[in-house]
């Protein structure tokens, strides 16, 4: 029986958002003989509508339909902000990044310039992970900082191999005037002068992002040989499909769909060798893997940029094509294969991980994610019926159970917006309406937003403002990180 078909009909009674319950003990990981190894990969700004079995029609990803077919697709899955540095700092501290002061509304990433990073006395997964018995190591895009103490290594990681920020910063002057759709055509990746590290060292600058993929891919797989015999903890964070847009040379012209579709369809080939990896090491069955995405597509770059699928709206924005990303969880013979329409959250990884790998989470600051693992197990109900999206430090927008409400709304990045503002502008210059009554959406029976029904739930309303309220009382001011 096809599994994905069973899994979608058996996960369908499960459904119950709205629904808090963390005390549900998942009954498998009690037959692990061992901690679970992990692997989180991460892409940059690859739209929820990117691959294949998230609907594209002509980009082809056998690897990551076969995630979902053998493991669980995640339907309403978010990250923690929609752009990367944020996002990224949600992700690896289960924290929201308001409250590790990782989050501007005037500067809404790192770039070159900043002096800023992930504070040292934050607590990442790899340094968690790392102080209870696993290896570590990263390769690809950082984006918390490239000076000390804020890089990978200064964070858990054994190993790192990577650009520390964004693949389009560092433009040579000589270039600017020409769009990033015609230096990527012309593959100029002398454009960009990103540098590449290893550990705490350049060690190409400007880094051939020609073969970035396959670099960061070996270097996974290597680190996944070296450590097989033990615990451990890998972030695979790619470059792209970020623009500017690259592939190595057996990935040119190969997809229906275009240079964006070479990139994603090389991006799916990396997830093809870990997978792979993990088969020959004969790890498969002691290690989770997830695959996700930094934030949504940037729809400003026309066919460089992705597709957000039905969602409205793209990365940098709070509308759902901006947070909800593409994920993908596979655990052979450990988790419940299938569909999962319950929220969940790149916040969540932390506590899930902790409880998976049996680790205590500190408790001397606060968390903003659930443990998922009655989902994975198949024997839960919704762990999770809350979402802020975050706008820099401001919450733009609020999801309770099956109901959306957004108090700001903003055009997203890189449309005239506050992509880099760092004065501040009139709402009009950066299409900025603040909603007396908020805009409020179903998103279970309107997940493109379109039809907003804030007449009829003068209640749902007031509750989210109450929630809201009560949320930002728990956010303590602290030094911004993004602004230095
Ligand atoms: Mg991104």
């Amino acid at each position: 029986m096809n599994k994905l078909s069973s899994g979608a009909i058996a996960m369908t009674g499960l459904i119950s958002l709205g629904v808090v319950n963390q005390a549900c003990t998942p009954a498998k990981e009690d037959t692990q003989s061992s901690p679970p190894n992990f692997v989180i990969i991460f892409a940059d700004d690859m739209g929820y509508g990117d691959i294949g079995v998230f609907g594209h029609p002509t980009i082809r990803t056998p690897n990551l339909d076969r995630m979902a077919a053998e493991g669980q697709k995640w339907t309403q899955f978010y990250v923690a902000a929609s752009v990367s540095t944020p996002s990224r700092a949600g992700l690896l501290t289960g924290r929201l990044p308001v409250r590790s002061g990782m989050a501007s509304s005037r500067r809404r990433v790192l770039f070159p310039d900043s002096n800023g990073g992930l504070p040292p006395e934050e607590i990442s997964l790899a340094r968690i992970l790392g102080d209870n018995g696993y290896r570590t190591a990263m390769s690809g895009k950082w984006h918390l900082g490239h000076k000390s103490p804020f890089l990978p290594t200064d964070h858990g990681f054994e190993t790192y191999f990577g650009i520390p920020y964004s693949n389009d910063m560092d433009r040579v002057e000589e270039t600017r005037g020409i769009s990033q759709i015609t230096l990527a055509e012309e593959e100029n990746f002398d454009a960009y002068n990103v540098p590449l590290m290893r550990d705490n060292e350049i060690v190409e600058r400007p880094a051939d992002q020609r073969t970035i993929t396959k670099r960061y891919t070996e270097e996974a797989v290597d680190r996944i040989r070296e450590f097989k015999d033990e615990p451990f903890f890998i972030y695979l964070a790619h470059s792209l499909p970020h623009i500017p847009l690259f592939r190595s040379e057996e990935f040119k012209d190969q997809s229906l769909a275009g240079f964006y579709g070479d990139v994603i369809e090389e991006i799916d080939w990396s997830v093809g060798r870990i997978l792979e990896t993990l088969e020959e090491e004969g790890i498969s069955e002691n290690t989770l893997v997830i695959f996700t995405s930094d934030n949504g597509h940037w729809h400003i770059f026309d066919t460089h940029g992705g597709l957000g699928g039905v969602l409205r709206g793209a990365k940098g924005g709070t509308f759902e094509g901006g947070m909800r990303v593409p994920t993908l969880i596979r655990w052979p013979g450990q988790i419940e294969p299938g569909v999962i329409m319950e929220l969940g959250t790149t916040l969540d990884l932390m506590p899930t991980f902790c409880k998976l790998a049996d680790v205590e989470l500190p408790d001397d600051r606060i968390y903003d994610g659930y443990d998922l693992s009655p989902l994975l197990f198949g024997s839960g109900n919704s762990v999770r019926d809350i979402v802020w999206y975050y706008w820099g430090t401001e919450v733009y927008a609020v999801r309770k159970g099956e109901y959306k409400a957004h108090f700001i709304t903003q055009l997203e990045y890189g449309t005239k917006t506050a992509h880099f503002v760092t004065k501040p502008e009139s709402d009009v210059e950066i299409g900025r309406t603040v909603h007396d009554t908020p805009l409020l959406f179903n998103l279970n029976i309107d997940p493109s937003e379109r039809h907003n029904i804030a007449g009829n739930h003068p209640e749902v309303i007031e509750e989210i403002r109450r929630l809201k309220k009560e949320h930002l009382a728990s956010v303590e001011p602290v030094e911004n990180q993004l602004e230095k």
